[in-house]
């Protein structure tokens, strides 16, 4: 079948483990307020491509990704997961670690499917409480907390990733509240805080749309390495 595609990069080394490649799909429910890739929200007709050419792509890159392997990312990955799930089984031939990195708002049966084939996930949990996924996110902090204790049901493997934004989520309450909330789960095998960044700007200005946190400022690098001591 075909997915929406919106591009592959070659090398990445911070979205899972190794060197990989990552695929970038487009179509995303949510509209988090730090989002640095609007480009990916909408699918574009134009866009379309085959699971088998995807995959054909992503094998070109064995050499250099053998010891890495390949995620999926977006957008949110599991708009597609039937279309995804085609492409994972063409890569697990060559026995590529497949990592999904999600939002995890969406678990239905495709989503269901493409985790029997997905090796590890890179869950982010974007707020820690139903009224600020409600302000920053559109979407729902429960669905996220749902999908986490089914990677737990299943065994999947689990890095948790987590924006942090100068004046919204950045006291060490906040991150306590975090750490608290993620403590019994044994599919966790790491916790990664991310700094929220301004570079999407001129993305937001090419498509004509406002920045909704214009005016905060990035995180501070020595702020998120103490936050980053609190949840490990
Ligand atoms: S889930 Fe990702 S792609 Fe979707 S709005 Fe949030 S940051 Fe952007």
């Amino acid at each position: 079948m075909k997915g929406y595609v919106h591009s592959l990069q070659s090398m990445g080394t911070v979205d899972g483990p190794g060197v990989r490649a990552v695929l970038f799909t487009e179509g995303c429910p949510l509209r988090c307020a730090y989002c640095h890739n609007p480009d990916t929200w909408e699918m574009k007709e134009e866009n379309l491509v085959s699971a088998e050419e995807i995959a054909e792509k992503i094998i070109r890159l064995y050499p250099y990704i053998k010891n890495g392997g390949v995620t999926f990312s977006g957008g949110e990955p599991c708009m597609q997961s039937e279309f995804l799930y085609e492409v994972a089984v063409l890569l697990k031939d060559k026995n590529l670690h497949i990592a999904l990195d999600t939002s995890g708002c969406i678990l239905d049966e495709s989503t269901k499917k493409l985790l029997t084939v997905t090796d590890m996930v890179l869950l982010d949990i974007k707020m820690t409480s139903e009224e600020d996924y409600k302000k920053y996110i559109g979407g729902s902090f429960g669905k996220t907390i749902k999908f986490l204790a089914y990677l737990e049901k299943e065994g999947i493997e689990t890095w948790i990733r987590h924006v942090v934004v100068p004046g919204i989520n950045d006291t060490e309450e906040d991150i306590k509240k975090l750490r608290k909330l993620i403590s019994d789960y044994t599919c966790i095998t790491k916790k990664e805080l991310l700094p929220f960044r301004t570079l999407c700007l001129e993305k937001y200005e090419n498509m004509g749309i406002d920045f909704p946190l214009k005016g905060t400022p990035q995180t501070d690098k020595e702020k998120l390495n103490k936050l980053q001591k609190i949840i490990q």
